[in-house]
């Protein structure tokens, strides 16, 4: 993608008349100096959106959604940047040579939107059944369950009978027998098609852009499978489910906090007793997709799942993932063996307010949780527990929470403040080394191998071949900074950036081009978006972006060449790492596995040279 100056983009949004391009997409009213419409990015009841002809800005006071006209269009019509950047000055008769031959992206292809159509067909369908005379034991049912009538329409909920079929009423309105099957509403048998779902109480779920990506689909009798979910297709893929989403976007939230629950009867339950800001990701692990979307919607996440241990470990796994990629989480203790939605219908709606209130930093969580596994009187049990622990924290740097846990790993094992820093530095070094085996042994040869490895053991890097391997890395994220060009190149390899640092600050980067925070040709402003990120080394970054000829315009192929250059780096690594290893070895048994493994890691080093 071509660079636009911000001083282009300026221009088109001075010149564009924002009051006629969003009326173009709602109505709006004059009051005062400003036009007044409602906010289609809400939940809105009364005009809450406003939009300054001045300013050239809209704003909304309910849910602060705002900015010019280009991120309006972007918003509305669910397209990328420079998609709106182009229609806006279409409409307004700038021209833009860099965009001349850019198509503009649309988000959904046609046959995902035929499926949102259909899906939306369907939707009717069983909704209407479900308030007709058919639809009646499922209706009881659901009150026996406590979801009344506001719920079922708030919800959508609907009904599929055995006596009314869906896919002869959507060959009757013309969609083919295909574009049905596609659509995962029915299933062809030799001529015939018929409905996938039968006798079941239909929950349609929604994505962020409100539109209905499949279902999922509760049986009413003792029918096997109790559940099951619409068939994967174009746009229902099961790590990419995110029940309510719609309306948690769409509700004007506090600390915009989402709470994360596993099954979509949670969610219901949570609403019921007040709690509206609960999505459900439907009995699946937490995904790329989910961190993406709390990332680019700036929410904090509140773990709510199951309290059995696979919950537990799901719990985790989905924490360290999310303080990864830098989103404040806690999560809710649920100590019970039941979920959200059992302990509601048991009648302990405060119980579950209280612990939802009550949540925890991650770190907390697992001290408390994993210490319940200990057996205080074995040393090996607590050494493991702690090696444990501090696998975990390493990576927080927030002073308070590293605090809390020593206090806290201090009442519970009775150890000393000192031997319990110590056993958590240590366990730093044992991940970064990577050794395998029996935890124990590790744990000893490492205390040893600290002590040795503040000298050097063997040959260091070789200089020179470290300075280029620098300088291939440093191109590659100035790169990155300046525009999104290579984007997809180097997000593809991204792993083999080896400076954590870099890594981290190009890993911000890319998330920030993909949420359309940032559009490059501006490091600082780059740096500024991922300044948590780069608090403990500002000061590396900006030594790089000092150097002249790091600076530089890089073209495709010095791209490629860099990339070449840093995975040959990396079997240079290993190769390296093992001569080390081999060195130190004891046993002759030991040795031989390293020399085989050497003997492996150096072909593969020649292969690359190549
Ligand atoms: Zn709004």
């Amino acid at each position: 993608m071509a660079i636009i100056s911000e001083k282009k983009i300026a221009e088109i949004v001075e010149k564009a008349d924002i009051v006629t391009i969003i009326s173009s997409y709602l109505t709006l009213q004059k009051k005062g100096r400003n036009y007044w419409g409602v906010c289609p990015f809400h939940q809105d009841g009364n005009p809450s959106m406003s939009v300054s002809p001045e300013k050239k800005i809209f704003s909304c006071f309910s849910c602060h959604v705002g900015g010019t006209v280009i991120e309006f269009v972007k918003k509305f019509e669910k397209i990328n940047f420079p998609s709106a950047l182009k229609k806006v000055a279409e409409i307004t008769g700038i021209e833009i040579n860099e965009l001349k031959n850019y198509a503009i992206k649309e988000k959904y292809s046609d046959d995902e939107k035929m499926i949102f159509k259909l899906n939306e067909e369907a939707n009717n369908f069983y909704r209407t059944l479900m308030f007709s005379q058919l639809g009646k034991t499922a209706h009881e049912y659901l009150s026996s369950r406590n979801i009344l009538n506001d719920q079922i329409s708030s919800f959508e909920i609907g009904y599929s009978s055995r006596q009314a079929s869906l896919c002869e009423r959507l060959l009757e309105k013309g969609y083919s027998k295909q574009q049905i099957s596609d659509a995962g509403l029915g299933t062809v048998y030799d001529l015939e098609i018929k409905d996938y779902f039968v006798n079941r109480i239909i929950f349609p779920i929604k994505n962020e852009d409100n539109y209905i990506i499949g279902f999922s689909a509760r049986a009413l009798n003792d029918e096997k499978p109790k559940y099951i979910n619409s068939r994967e297709n174009l746009i229902f893929k099961k790590s990419q489910l995110a029940y309510n989403i719609q309306n948690v976007l769409r509700m004007h939230m506090e600390n915009n906090q989402v709470i994360v629950l596993e099954g979509f009867m949670d969610v219901i339950s949570l609403e019921s007793i007040g709690i509206k800001n609960a999505i459900a990701i439907m009995g699946t692990a937490l995904s790329e997709y989910h961190i993406k979307l709390f990332k680019s919607n700036k929410m904090e996440v509140k773990l709510f799942l199951d309290g059995d241990l696979a919950g537990i470990n799901a719990t985790i796994k989905a924490a360290k993932a999310l303080m990864r990629a830098n989103i404040k989480t806690t999560i809710v203790d649920n100590n019970t063996n039941q979920d959200p939605d059992e302990l509601i219908q048991d009648g302990q709606k405060d119980f579950v307010i209280s612990r939802i209130e009550d949540s925890t930093h991650p770190a907390i969580f697992l001290v408390k949780k994993m210490w319940e596994n200990v057996d205080n009187n074995n040393p090996d049990s607590i050494s493991q527990y702690l090696t444990k622990i501090g696998d975990f924290i390493d990576g927080i740097k927030d002073p308070v929470i590293i605090d809390k846990t020593i206090l806290l790993l201090m009442k519970l094992t009775k150890l000393t403040q000192s031997t319990i820093i110590q056993m958590l530095r240590i366990q730093s070094t044992v991940s970064s080394n990577k050794v395998n085996g029996n935890s124990k042994k590790i744990f000893v040869d490492k205390q040893e191998n600290t002590i040795k490895n503040s000298k050097p053991l063997a040959r260091e890097v070789d200089p020179i071949i470290k300075k280029a391997y620098e300088i291939a890395e440093q191109k590659v994220f100035v790169s990155l900074l300046k525009s999104s060009q290579y984007l997809d190149k180097i997000a593809q390899n991204i792993e083999l950036i080896i400076n954590n640092n870099i890594r981290s600050a190009m890993r911000g980067i890319i998330s920030e081009y993909r949420c359309g925070n940032y559009h490059g040709g501006n490091p600082e402003q780059a740096l500024k978006l991922i300044e948590d990120r780069i608090v403990d080394y500002r000061n590396q970054i900006e030594l790089i972006l000092a150097n002249k000829i790091i600076m530089l315009d890089a073209s495709e192929k010095e791209i490629d060449d860099a990339f070449i250059m840093l995975n040959q780096y990396q079997s240079y690594l290993a190769v390296h790492r093992a001569e080390i290893e081999l060195k130190n070895a004891t046993s002759s048994e030991e040795k031989m596995l390293i020399m085989q493994r050497l003997d492996i890691l150096r072909k593969m080093a020649n292969k690359m040279k190549r």
